[in-house]
């Protein structure tokens, strides 16, 4: 039963630990990268994102699409280009302002976790490992540790083996 227990205690704290190393790299690959996956949700699009230290939920596609919408229709209603500038058509003026007056949906962002949470979490059975290791060790390393020499008391020689009952340097008699 108790090696059961070790067993699974084991594979968790293992599984935790590759864990707690993914976390790390997303951790860090977030503070450069932005990497989501888009879905849509009542008409809206959302991503699932992880950015800055953090997994969000967030409408950024769709503010993405709404400016490349308005710039697609900012083209068309601009008429074609004449030399340097625009021969807007005149009916496309009144529009061309309505359209500059719209304004992009507002950002809602909510933040899913942070990864230096899900980063302590995952550590914790790893850590636990290792101590109990380290203590294990400890006690090992104690218990076969060599007893420390025997020196004597008055002039420092070393005394290991010594049967006489007094020091060979300094003839001083060895306590027992
Ligand atoms: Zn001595």
């Amino acid at each position: 039963m108790r090696n059961v227990k070790r067993l699974i205690f084991r594979i968790a704290s293992d599984l935790s630990l590759v864990a707690c190393v993914a976390l790390i790299i997303l951790w860090g690959r977030s503070t450069q990268h932005r990497d989501e996956y888009r879905f849509t949700r009542h008409g809206r699009v959302f991503a699932l994102a992880s950015v800055d230290g953090r997994v969000v939920i967030d409408n950024w596609p769709q503010i993405i699409e709404f400016g490349e919408r308005k710039q697609r229709q900012e083209v068309r209603l601009l008429g074609p280009r004449v030399g340097g500038s625009y021969d807007v058509p005149r009916q496309n003026l009144g529009r061309l302002s309505a359209l500059g007056a719209r304004k992009p949906p507002p950002l809602t962002s909510n933040t899913l976790f942070f990864y230096w949470i899900g980063v302590v979490i995952t550590a914790i059975l790893p850590a636990l490992r290792f101590v109990r290791r380290f203590r294990r060790e400890l006690q090992v390393y104690r218990q076969y540790r060599p007893a420390a020499r025997l020196r004597c008391w008055k002039c420092g020689y070393d005394l290991t083996g010594n049967t006489s009952g007094t020091c060979p340097e300094c003839g001083a008699p060895i306590p027992k």
